[in-house]
């Protein structure tokens, strides 16, 4: 669904992405793991097609959408104007629909700043689901919530994917849950993908099974 090819970025003199090969296919669910600053952010604005800078190839195919760390709501529109925007068709029916499918049906009429942390995290959600992606692109999505609304968020991160069938390219500092939520997991690193490991869905979550020692020994 998306390929990048030598993705390059850099800001003056300091050179962040030095030729990232990345691909997501159809279905699958990609966790982009790195240290802080090593350019994670800058590597999804730039396959989301948002960072004019950034020199390489980069395919796309079909509906992309992208939810970042922040919620980025129009504090100054209701929660369904902002799931809404841009939309065509039966607008009310969809952002009701995807409202609905994030538990958040009675908040439509709600502001921005009534809402939790949480709340707003899934309003930006039902704010990409309504435009049914093929492929998500999300900048640690959980990254500024407590640890139980995390717990819930990842439950519908999932239930959410075995219903719409899209694939996902997620940013998270967490390895559990690039663990939980992920088939494959990337390593940024020195501007590239260092590592490429398969997250093991036959086996349970265990050390030795799930990935999780290939992990220790290649992180
Ligand atoms: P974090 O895990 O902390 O979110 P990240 O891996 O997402 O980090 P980026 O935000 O992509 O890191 O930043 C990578 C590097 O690029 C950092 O050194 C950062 O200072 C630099 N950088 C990012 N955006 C800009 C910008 N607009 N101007 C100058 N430098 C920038
Ligand atoms: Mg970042």
């Amino acid at each position: 669904l998306i390929a990048g090819f030598d993705v390059r970025r850099a800001f003056g003199a300091s050179v962040v992405l030095s030729g990232v090969d990345i691909m997501i296919r159809r279905g699958e669910v990609v966790a982009l793991l790195g240290g802080s600053g090593s350019g994670k952010s800058t590597l999804l604005r730039a396959l989301a097609g948002l960072d004019p800078d950034a020199t390489g190839t980069i395919t796309r195919h079909g509906r992309s959408a992208v939810v970042f760390q922040e919620h980025r709501l129009l504090p100054w529109k209701r929660v369904a104007a902002n799931v809404g925007l841009g939309l065509t068709g039966d607008v009310p029916r969809r952002v009701a629909a995807a409202l609905a499918e994030v538990g958040l049906a009675d908040r439509e009429r709600a502001w921005p700043a009534e809402l939790s942390g949480g709340q707003a995290q899934r309003v930006a959600f039902a704010r990409a689901l309504v435009r049914e992606p093929d492929l998500l692109l999300l900048d640690e999505p959980f990254g500024a919530l407590d640890a139980l609304t995390r717990l819930r968020m990842q439950g519908l991160f999932g239930r959410l994917r075995a219903e719409h069938g899209f694939s996902a390219l997620f940013v998270t500092h967490d390895v559990d849950e690039a663990l939980l939520l992920s088939d494959r997991i990337l390593l940024l690193d020195g501007g590239v993908i260092a590592e490429d490991i398969a997250v093991d869905l036959d086996h349970p979550r265990t050390p030795d099974h799930s990935g999780f020692g290939v992990l220790r020994r290649r992180l």
